[in-house]
């Protein structure tokens, strides 16, 4: 929620803005102007990436004032947002849910990324599928309001497992269920734990099992981890305990670049330019492969890096690497 009462109108979320053109005095003309409900060029220039909710320094969440005139304005046309609530919306009755003190929700990517979730690592108790999709994604459209319409039932859903820790293997989930729920004002009757956070600690508990990989890798760091900034420590640990440098690249942390795969979905321009310029920032900064969190990502930026020669690797797979479970990418 946009926290008018907490602006200082200092243009920073505008001017920082990886995809907006604005100095200071058009940021704030166009703050003030959206704070009174009225569009701007912002609207239509915003693809989502929600950067400036964690840029600006006082917290008021400049991206959800955004997202509520992206759908006030209809940034996306209504019937394509139908259309893919429908789709996505699961209307038949859960059997054999799993009952586990630990689970881990898998979202969508069974069916399209099944080959990132193999392994010991994936040796638990999972759930999946369109009753346990997060709903982030509509954020990303122009429609906020659906994100949070479901929210609630999406929680229901996870806590009808039983499980104490619900594990999120895809970044968005988390960003739901520890970012925004609160927000939200949804109590979450079960541990979160970050995909990054269950590596950290299963890789911890096998140390002795570890072959440092010796890699210098640049960090795709995705969209939704601007709502859980807090956890980012653990992609560090995980590096290290991976015997992989995370390389000082622009194009990170608090100035991370999203994949612009968003782009797509908003109909704004050709993302090919920007992810080009991203993958050339990893390859400057020395980096030999990039590490990805979200799948998306790895489909993002894919011809790119497969042009420079930079493997992309998923978080994950890079533990299994680590573990011995595959083999590293054969370097150049
Ligand atoms: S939303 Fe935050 S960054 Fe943007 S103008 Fe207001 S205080 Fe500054
Ligand atoms: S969400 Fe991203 S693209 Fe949109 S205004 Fe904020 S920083 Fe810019
Ligand atoms: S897949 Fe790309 S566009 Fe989607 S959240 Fe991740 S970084 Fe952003």
């Amino acid at each position: 929620m946009f926290k008018k009462e907490q602006c200082d109108l200092c243009g920073d979320c505008l001017v920082k803005c990886q995809w907006i053109d604005a100095e200071k005095e058009q940021a704030v003309e166009w703050m003030t102007e959206m704070m009174d409900g009225n569009h701007t060029p912002v609207v239509d220039q915003c693809i989502t990436c929600y950067a400036c909710n964690e840029i600006c320094p006082t917290h008021a969440n400049p991206f959800d004032l955004i997202a509520g005139l992206q759908e006030k304005y209809q940034r996306v046309a209504q019937d394509v947002i139908d259309m893919t609530e429908s789709k996505l919306t699961f209307t038949g009755e859960l059997r054999d849910i799993p009952q586990a003190d630990r689970i881990m929700n898998i979202c969508l990517f069974g069916k399209t990324d099944g080959h990132l979730i193999q392994g010991e690592l994936y040796d638990l108790p999972q759930i999946g599928g369109k009753p346990y999709f997060c709903w982030i994604l509509f954020s990303h459209m122009g429609a906020e309001s659906i994100q949070q319409k479901h929210a609630q039932e999406f929680v229901d859903r996870l806590a009808a497992t039983g499980a104490k820790e619900i594990v999120c293997f895809h970044d968005d989930c988390y960003a739901m269920l520890a970012g925004l729920t609160p927000e939200y004002g949804i109590d979450v009757p079960f541990k979160v734990i970050h995909l990054s956070e269950y590596l950290v600690e299963y890789l911890t508990a096998n140390k002795d099992r570890l072959t440092p990989l010796n890699l210098k890798a640049a960090y795709q760091r995705p969209c939704a981890s601007r709502h859980t900034p807090e956890k980012e420590h653990f992609i560090d640990e995980l590096f290290d305990l991976c015997g992989v440098t995370r390389v000082e690249r622009t194009f990170d942390r608090e100035n991370a670049k999203c994949c612009a795969a968003v782009k797509l979905l908003l109909n704004a321009g050709d993302p090919k330019p920007d992810v080009a310029e991203n993958v050339l920032d990893a390859k400057a900064a020395g980096a030999e492969a990039i590490v990805c969190l979200c799948p998306m990502c790895i489909h993002s930026l894919e011809n790119a890096a497969t042009e420079k020669n930079l493997p992309l690797i998923f978080l994950g797979d890079l533990a299994r690497m680590a573990l011995g479970e595959i083999q590293p990418p054969a370097l150049p």
